[in-house]
């Protein structure tokens, strides 16, 4: 699954890419570009806006009206497959693929670098009540 979401859903934007799934943000987009993307690169929308939503809709674009703050409820309601080897995958400022090394992830594009260690295992212990919660939920 591949996803746009809207200006208002920064967090769950980094979310989802941290869980691996590419997803397109940026808070300057305005409706017309969502709608684009969405239909151009095959994409699902995730939108605050129900004028959006519907809007989409009428275009055959895939959405999901996202009411809920709280990212294990939203996971759970978009009924995601998390895939263990794709979790910390991609970097959750730009969206790309990291290069693994020895000690960390990196960026190639914005040059981020992900730190194996403590930061790396609260991600995870997070992940897992994530998938627990949705897993209960399905
Ligand atoms: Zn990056």
């Amino acid at each position: 699954m591949r996803f746009v979401v809207d200006a208002m859903l920064g967090r769950l934007a980094r979310w989802l890419r941290l869980l691996g799934f590419d997803t397109i943000y940026n808070r300057d987009f305005d409706d017309e570009t969502l709608i684009n993307i969405a239909k151009n690169e095959g994409r699902i929308l995730l939108t605050r806006d129900e004028t959006l939503f519907k809007r989409a809709l009428k275009e055959n674009i895939k959405s999901f009206l996202i009411r809920s703050f709280d990212v294990i409820e939203i996971i759970s309601k978009l009924n995601l497959y998390i895939d263990d080897s794709l979790i910390g995958s991609r970097c959750t400022i730009c969206n790309t693929q990291l290069v693994s090394d020895a000690s960390s992830r990196k960026c190639p594009n914005c040059g981020k670098i992900y730190w194996y260690g403590s930061h790396w295992k609260d991600i995870n212990r997070r992940i897992r009540a994530i998938k627990g919660d949705s897993f209960a939920n399905t």
